[in-house]
């Protein structure tokens, strides 16, 4: 690993301040994604500036606190864990709690932070091997798993320069949300709709989301969402534990008489980026509830996915695992 400078901010200003002093700044969550890159020489970076106890002014130690309208703030240092388990994300946001638990491990989750949830990378195989070609690691280089072991890679959005998949469950659960990233740099605050944070491939999959390299993630914002109570997030992997999805499903619902009155549906696993499922959302809403709908909806947003070999059994599982959750949400308390 490379040697390199560490200190720690206090403040959003002093972390902005910090980042402007070396050539090449990451900031530090719990570093349990940015360090593992640092070993294998993947990232490099001059200094690391630990974020891990900001938290932003009108928030409280916990970090989690309500919004005026029923919503909530979660400071970008909140432990993966304490998002999941406090009590206001559980009775109002079931989907974000169950979609943070089904990731990693319990020690894991204790010391990952939302901001560095948020920016992990890509858990390409390709990516993390300095002898295969990759566009991410190296623009311009090729990429190795096109054609090469793609089971884990994406079936929507991607392009012939990258296939990779973003690894995360929490933002899954966030893009189903319609969660708002805060964020600060040297040019200011602004606030960036979850659905426009991260970008697809294109020709330039090494740059993954819209933040610029300056501007820290401070918190995440969630709407009030009534209807969210009745959410669930469903993840479909290769083992019980410790997996990365192979596709994963947020949904929240809410039936009224027999007709679907609101919806929101996102998927995991299978593209660049945590993957909202607006033409599946448009097909559900105020039709019919019930098996068929659920089936239309799912096989019109897969309309346009595409399989490169080993991951072509994604299609099929995404559209099962779209109407399973969705059957799921109807008969646990969608319907009045
Ligand atoms: C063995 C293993 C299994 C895992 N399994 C899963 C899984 O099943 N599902 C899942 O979702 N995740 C999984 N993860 C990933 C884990 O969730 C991430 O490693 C973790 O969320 C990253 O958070 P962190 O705070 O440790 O980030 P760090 O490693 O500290 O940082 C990651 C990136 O975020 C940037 N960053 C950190 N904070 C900020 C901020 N405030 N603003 C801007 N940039 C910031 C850093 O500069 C870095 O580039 C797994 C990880 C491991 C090691």
């Amino acid at each position: 690993m490379k040697n390199f400078a560490y200190s720690r901010a206090d403040t959003v200003e002093g972390a902005v301040n910090l980042f402007s002093q070396h050539a090449h700044s990451k900031f530090l969550g719990g570093g349990t994604n940015l360090v593992d890159l640092m070993r294998e020489n993947i990232e490099q970076p001059d200094a690391l500036i630990d974020v891990t106890r900001l938290s932003p002014a009108g928030i409280p130690d916990a970090g989690i606190a309500e919004l005026a309208g029923g919503g909530l703030s979660i400071a970008a240092a909140v432990r993966n864990s304490a998002v999941a388990n406090h009590h206001l994300v559980r009775q109002r946001y079931p989907v974000l709690s169950q979609a943070i638990l089904f990731g990693a491990s319990g020690q894991i989750r204790n010391m990952a932070t939302t901001g560095g949830n948020l920016m992990q990378r890509t858990r390409c195989y390709y990516f993390y091997d300095e002898a295969a070609r990759c566009n991410k690691r190296r623009p311009g280089s090729g990429c190795d798993a096109i054609g090469g072991f793609n089971r884990m890679h994406a079936i929507l959005g991607a392009s012939e320069h990258c296939i990779a998949t973003h690894p995360s469950d929490m933002c899954v659960a966030l893009a189903a949300l319609d969660a708002m990233v805060h964020v600060e740099g040297a040019g200011g605050k602004r606030t960036i709709p979850m659905n426009e944070f991260y970008r697809l491939p294109g020709d330039t999959p090494h740059l993954e989301t819209n933040l610029k390299p300056d501007e820290l993630i401070v918190a995440i914002h969630l709407p009030a969402l009534t209807f969210a109570k009745n959410s669930r997030y469903r993840k479909v992997r290769d083992r019980a534990s410790y997996a990365f999805a192979l596709v994963s499903v947020a949904a929240a619902l809410q039936i009224e008489d027999g007709t679907i009155r609101n919806v929101r549906l996102a998927l995991g696993g299978v593209a660049h980026k945590p993957w909202r499922a607006y033409t599946a959302e448009q097909t559900l809403a105020g039709a019919k509830a019930g098996r068929d709908t659920f089936e239309r909806a799912a096989g019109a947003e897969l309309s346009e996915a595409r399989g490169y070999g080993y991951n072509d059994f994604k299609i099929e599982l995404a559209k099962r695992a779209i109407v399973g959750t969705l059957s799921e949400l109807a008969e646990a308390g969608g319907t009045r």
